[in-house]
């Protein structure tokens, strides 16, 4: 049975692209009964053939003989892990360009608790970007800052700023970038900032939460970051019906000191959430190119609208460094987009109540488009200070574009724009 999860490049197809990759290696149908797609794993625990075979699993799992690369630790306890933990994990690795491992977390917040136990030092600093996921921002103020991790915030956009920072951090371990920022959009430069990162003589882990553009429009890790997380919850998952989490690599090593502390802190995606998300990898690039092709003709139609200030989408950027951005370090502009509303927060509300095929909703990247109110939502644990400073105002809302025709979101969007 353990067979089954061995991890390798599929020896037939050494040299398949991603969108192929991603259906060819990690799984072989003869060791599951011929099933031509995974059967889902359930059990706790795994029965070893001998004593002896016990023995090899436990010195393979602990380290203590070495697994050759892209071999797997025999099996012996799902929180340490399972079958369908180690399919996906070989079946996502093609769709980021630069990895070579991953790891699986029951959810995106999993997945950034357990990097920065991991990479973090007590007395280190963490220099990062603002605003960040508001539960990254909690974890960084209320937890690591009382254990003596300080974090150092930088305005995204400031690519100055984020340098000098970088340099001048004592003690530094981390360099933690979201990119783009959520709602505004605002870009960080990943590999200027991995070259700053590279020469603090600390040598700071380049850690970057890849969950509005990747995996098939941004790629960190061949701009020199070490480490790529996601909530894939989002696009990964893709229709808003489950929680998870994913870490990337290039070097195996950082993956498996990852894994160690997940054996620890017990949060390994489970058996069923591993086999569906699984199934969304192969459709993730189709998705997410449709979203962005939708995201980007509403947000050009909707531009210079009069119930408007600005509508904020990639496209539409004016400032010279941020079109610099991306167009350097991005392939398509994506499927979120927010709409700046003249008349504040009631306009922004009338706007919400209106639509009827977007739904109210916080989340993003499923197939059904949504829409929220940051300021009194999402970013409403942000100061004052915080929301003025990355641009989170009243009348801003965030869209994130589903797949539907977009004719008819636009016709929506227009009618609720009337109503208000
Ligand atoms: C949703 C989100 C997270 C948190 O992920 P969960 O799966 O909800 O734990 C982290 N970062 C970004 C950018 C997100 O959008």
């Amino acid at each position: 049975m353990s067979d089954i999860a061995k991890s390798k490049v599929d020896p037939r197809h050494p040299d398949h692209r991603p969108h192929t990759a991603v259906l060819t290696r990690g799984f072989d149908p003869s060791l599951s009964v011929g099933s031509a797609r995974p059967a889902v794993f359930r059990s706790s625990t795994y029965v070893f053939s001998t004593p002896e075979a016990a023995e090899h699993a436990f010195a393979t799992a602990t380290g203590k003989i070495a697994v050759p690369e892209g071999q797997r630790p025999d099996l012996i306890y799902s929180r340490i892990s399972h079958p369908n933990a180690e399919i996906l994990e070989d079946q996502i690795v093609p769709l980021e360009a630069g990895a070579r491992a991953a790891a699986v977390f029951n959810s995106g917040m999993a997945a950034i608790m357990t990097a920065f136990f991991t990479f973090g030092r007590l007395d280190g600093t963490i220099v990062y970007t603002t605003p960040l996921y508001g539960g990254t921002t909690g974890l960084i103020h209320q937890f690591l800052g009382p254990l003596h991790m300080k974090g150092i915030a930088v305005a995204s956009g400031d690519t100055a700023g984020l340098d000098a920072a970088i340099a001048a951090a004592p003690n530094c371990c981390m360099v933690y970038l979201e990119t783009p920022a959520n709602p505004t959009l605002t870009m960080t430069d990943i590999e200027r900032a991995s070259a700053a990162a590279a020469r603090h003589p600390d040598r700071p882990m380049v850690i970057v939460d890849n969950t509005f553009l990747g995996p098939a429009f941004q790629h960190p890790l061949n701009l020199g970051a070490h480490l790529v997380l996601y909530s894939a919850t989002k696009y990964l998952a893709g229709f808003s019906d489950m929680l998870a989490g994913i870490a990337l690599a290039n070097d195996p090593e950082i993956i498996q000191t990852l894994r160690n502390r997940r054996v620890m802190f017990g949060n390994i995606l489970q058996p069923d959430e591993c086999w569906m998300l699984d199934s969304r990898l192969p459709t993730v690039g189709l998705r997410m190119n449709r979203q962005s092709k939708n995201a980007q003709r509403l947000a050009e139609a909707l531009h210079g609208h009069a119930k408007l200030h600005r509508v904020i989408y990639p496209t539409l950027f004016e400032d010279g460094e941020q079109i610099r951005i991306f167009k350097k370090q991005c392939d398509f502009p994506g499927g979120v987009f927010s709409l700046d509303f003249k008349g504040g927060k009631p306009a922004a509300f009338d706007f919400l109540r209106n639509l009827k095929i977007a739904r109210n909703a916080v989340s993003l990247g499923g197939v059904e488009s949504l829409v929220c109110h940051p300021k009194t939502t999402t970013h409403s644990g942000m100061t004052v200070q915080e929301l003025a400073e990355s641009g989170v105002t009243d009348g801003l809302v965030r869209v994130s574009a589903g797949t539907e025709d977009w004719r008819d979101l636009l016709a929506d969007f227009e009618q609720a724009l009337a109503a208000c």
